[in-house]
């Protein structure tokens, strides 16, 4: 029997090999990147992003933690998953995300639930899925607390962000989240999960959704973290 499970894992292998996250080389099953891009990681400083502290220490209402920055290998495996829809680099990616923070918090931090950024129903239709709920399925399974993907609803479609200016971008999102059963939330810390952390602005007005509607604390972590400054997107 074990032999057979062996034999037919070796099948699977040939057909659908394990590939390297960032450049795609086939790798072993069990790794996650090739000798070279495991050496050359854009990891982010294991601090959060807007007060620059250890999350033990951190200072925020809402602390933030990204893992890469959002470069070339990251940037092609953030793509993948989102506009050819590979699950593999989700999983992946929450695995490091998870990595990301119980290192951090030596077992400091604990989340009762999991909670996606969510998509306007009319842009999940168009792409069929979500990388966000993709990455914090998978998130939960690593971190053992309960996934919510309906816990936030976007209520109405807004602009793309990255087109307007700051004040623009606040504006363009009031209003525009709303949870869906607050008694699933209430009392609760939340880890809120994106795929790309950019200027916060939807993070943070998700956070607040949250906090507003009485989670108890609310946690983002995001696969990566762009190095736009706000100048560079007005
Ligand atoms: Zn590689
Ligand atoms: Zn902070």
């Amino acid at each position: 029997m074990k032999r057979r499970c062996k034999k037919a894992e070796y099948f699977w292998h040939i057909f659908f090999p394990n590939r390297c996250l960032f450049c795609e080389r086939p790798i072993a099953a069990d790794e996650v990147f090739c000798p070279q891009c495991e050496k050359e990681q854009p990891l982010l400083p294991p601090t959060c992003n807007a007060c620059g502290n250890l999350i033990g220490q951190c200072v925020c209402s809402v602390p933030v933690f990204s893992v890469f920055r959002y470069e070339e290998g990251v940037k092609r495996a953030i793509r993948a998953m989102k506009f050819t829809g590979d699950r593999v680099v989700a999983q992946k990616l929450a695995q490091l995300m998870a990595d990301k923070l119980v290192a951090l918090s030596e077992d400091t931090l604990s989340f009762d639930c999991v909670v996606p950024v969510p998509m306007h129903k009319k842009d999940r239709k168009e792409r069929g899925f979500s990388q966000s709920e993709w990455l914090a399925e998978a998130l939960s399974e690593q971190i053992s607390a309960v996934c919510l993907n309906d816990a936030i609803q976007k209520t109405r479609w807004t602009k793309k962000q990255l087109t307007l200016t700051a004040q623009e971008r606040k504006r363009n999102l009031i209003d525009a989240f709303a949870v869906n059963q607050p008694e699933q939330i209430v009392g609760k810390s939340v880890l809120l999960v994106d795929d790309v952390y950019t200027t916060g602005t939807t993070v943070m007005e998700n956070a607040h959704v949250l906090l507003n509607a009485g989670a108890r604390a609310v946690t983002v972590c995001t696969a990566a973290k762009t190095t736009f400054t706000e100048v560079e997107l007005l």
